[in-house]
């Protein structure tokens, strides 16, 4: 059986127990080596079989899978973050099926949860986001018609940018003409939970230029949204004339 299994966004005691556990139960891992830190590795049997999905074709992927299968082995594919954004298992889910290899998914801790940790910050304040656009710049990746960073900025959510470090130029001309003031606050994670995370803050009409300055390229989210000012406003759940279904309001 293969584990398609979130290993979180860095730091080693970032995942679930469940994960651990089935770390600590397989006889084979291919983790993907450009994102997952190697020291979750640690946590496996010194006999487990390890691969780096790095430098593996989709072929050569199922190939080892497929071993492991004929000699009754658990394979555990270890992607970065959660394994529902942006990590191809669908591809290798289609695979699986067409050869009748059964497999389950135990989710992990995204970096984009990760990151809004870094930074102490709420994704969702009232009255001013209640949506968060996760989303990319596009690349060598074309973005399906309807998904461009320009037309997603429109709605002036709070948008989480992934896979786009080294795109910077492009996002912040796609989100100012998507209709981003050039004063919105971004953030910039390089890296987050990670020993050697960075931190970013800097406006919209800044973002390549402090990006360049500090040398991030890459393994990095950028942030962008009114929910990164600080001043707050209150929320209506711990409000005193609010009533819910555990507590009776005062109006
Ligand atoms: N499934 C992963 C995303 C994989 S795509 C998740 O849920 O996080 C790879 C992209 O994710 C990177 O280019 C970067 O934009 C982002 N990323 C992954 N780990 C990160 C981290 N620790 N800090 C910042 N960005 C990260």
């Amino acid at each position: 059986m293969v584990h398609f299994t979130g290993a979180g966004p860095g730091a080693k005691d970032l995942i679930t127990l469940r994960a651990l556990r089935l770390i600590e139960n397989a006889d084979v891992i291919i983790y993907a080596g450009s994102l997952v830190n190697e020291e979750i590795l640690g946590y496996a049997r010194k006999d487990c079989r390890i691969y780096n999905s790095a430098h593996m074709t989709l072929e050569q992927i199922i190939s080892v899978i497929e071993k492991a299968e004929s000699e009754g082995l658990d394979t555990v594919r270890l992607q970065t973050g959660d394994t529902s954004l942006y990590g191809a298992i669908g591809e290798q889910m289609a695979e699986l099926d067409k050869r009748n290899i059964k497999y389950d998914i135990c989710p992990g801790v995204s970096s984009f949860c990760g990151a809004a940790a870094s930074l102490g910050a709420e994704y969702t304040l009232p009255g001013v986001s209640q949506s968060v656009i996760i989303c990319r710049e596009e690349g060598r990746t074309p973005l399906p018609g309807g998904e461009s960073l320009k037309s997603l900025a429109s709605h002036k959510s709070t948008m989480v940018i992934f896979l786009s470090s080294a795109l910077s130029e492009n996002v912040r001309k796609s989100l100012t003409e998507g209709g981003y003031p050039p004063d919105t606050p971004v953030a910039v994670v390089y890296k987050a939970t990670w020993d050697d995370e960075k931190i970013l803050r800097t406006s919209l009409d800044a973002l390549p230029e402090v990006m360049s300055e500090a040398g991030i390229e890459k393994t990095a989210l950028i942030i962008v949204g009114r929910v990164l000012d600080t001043e707050l406003e209150r929320s209506r759940l711990y409000s005193p004339d609010f009533t819910t279904m555990f507590r009776k309001g005062s109006k």
